[in-house]
């Protein structure tokens, strides 16, 4: 078996830090992520990807990748990696906690400087809207680190030292186990690691040490979008503090039509035409999403047959070509009076 340069795979160092590699496989993943990739290889892809960040993201793995390459992995583990799940909404679950990538997340020392995290914002929109393109107002809740206590909660004046971990944040806990000592080291519980403790809250954002704001962002929604793409608005996402803020994922999501189905570019729709069109052939019209349509239906035209219109579909995505559409057509069969069967019978 040919050796895999993970590193490669992720884009990243040799000494890359945990950070850089989550960084690096988050943005890969959610890019070649089959819900929303529909490119052939973007699943092998992912799974490589997913590989990849399997073993570099877990430090005693990376060790062992480090020394012995993938022959330190059996067959069996590779394909666990390679097919661990990721929902695409797991992708996105890295603001506020319970973040799928804490188990690799020790609580790091506090920093002047924070990247603002990643959104993703779910947009429902019409066929139609799908069809012709589509502007949206949207409004984001963001973050933004208060100014005026620095994210701490409270104003540094109001801040004493913790008491109980003496300001270091942690605490040391020492057990006997027989003629052997285990030292566990902790978050202290009273600072919950800051080392400090707010006397008084600061005003401004209540302790929160976040404050709340409303962002307006217009959006071009491109013709021919699909349900399940997304886009994504560079530096639209949460403010960061002295760091550059996240990005802004807009996925969306197309409503049902009651008329129209969609599969990629092609639109399917049923029409019902009368029992003499069918049998003698005539002319019907179809209201499709931009114009209405003639079509001729040949004589003996069987219920159920489907008539492809060509290029009359939904509109490629960056593209000035369109699907197709196909007509199935009903025919509907009219209740007939015991008096016209008579003559009905002898016709047939
Ligand atoms: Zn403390
Ligand atoms: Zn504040």
């Amino acid at each position: 078996m040919s050796e895999k340069d993970y590193y490669k795979i992720l884009g990243i160092s040799k000494n890359a830090s945990q950070d850089e590699i989550k960084k690096a496989f988050r943005q890969l993943a959610r890019k070649y992520h089959p819900d929303v990739n529909k490119d052939a290889d973007a699943e092998d892809k992912f799974k490589e990807i997913n590989e990849a960040f399997q073993v570099l993201g877990n430090p005693e793995k990376r060790a062992q990748y480090d020394q012995f390459g993938t022959s330190a992995f059996s067959q069996e583990d590779l394909r666990g990696f390679r097919n661990q799940r990721f929902d695409f909404d797991d992708l996105f679950r890295d603001f506020g906690f319970g973040d799928i990538f804490d188990i690799f997340n020790h609580r790091e020392e506090y920093q002047d400087y924070e990247e603002g995290a990643d959104l993703k914002y779910d947009l429902e929109i019409t066929l139609e809207d799908a069809f012709f393109g589509v502007e949206k107002i949207i409004k984001i809740p963001v973050h933004e680190i208060c100014k005026k206590c620095g994210g701490r909660g409270a104003e540094e004046k109001y801040l004493k030292q913790c008491d109980k971990c003496d300001g270091s944040g942690k605490l040391k806990i020492i057990r006997k186990q027989g003629f052997t000592q285990v030292v566990t080291i902790t978050t202290c519980d009273r600072c919950h690691g800051e080392g400090k403790i707010a006397l008084k809250y600061c005003d401004f954002c209540k302790g929160k040490g976040r404050i709340e704001k409303i962002q307006k962002i217009n959006l071009k929604i491109p013709r021919g979008i699909n349900d399940g793409q997304y886009m994504r608005l560079e530096g639209k996402g949460e403010l960061g503090k002295n760091a550059p803020p996240g990005d802004l994922y807009v996925v969306v999501h197309i409503k049902k039509h009651p008329i129209f189905r969609r599969e990629d570019a092609n639109l399917f729709l049923d029409k019902k035409i009368d029992l003499l069109t069918a049998i003698f052939g005539g002319e019907i019209e179809i209201k499709n999403i931009d114009k209405k349509i003639k079509l001729k239906i040949p004589a003996g035209t069987q219920s159920h047959t489907s008539f492809k219109l060509k290029k009359q579909g939904m509109p490629l995505l960056n593209s000035k070509r369109r699907g197709d559409l196909f007509v199935n057509v009903i025919v509907h069969i009219p209740k007939i009076s015991k008096f016209k069967e008579k003559f009905l019978r002898k016709l047939i």
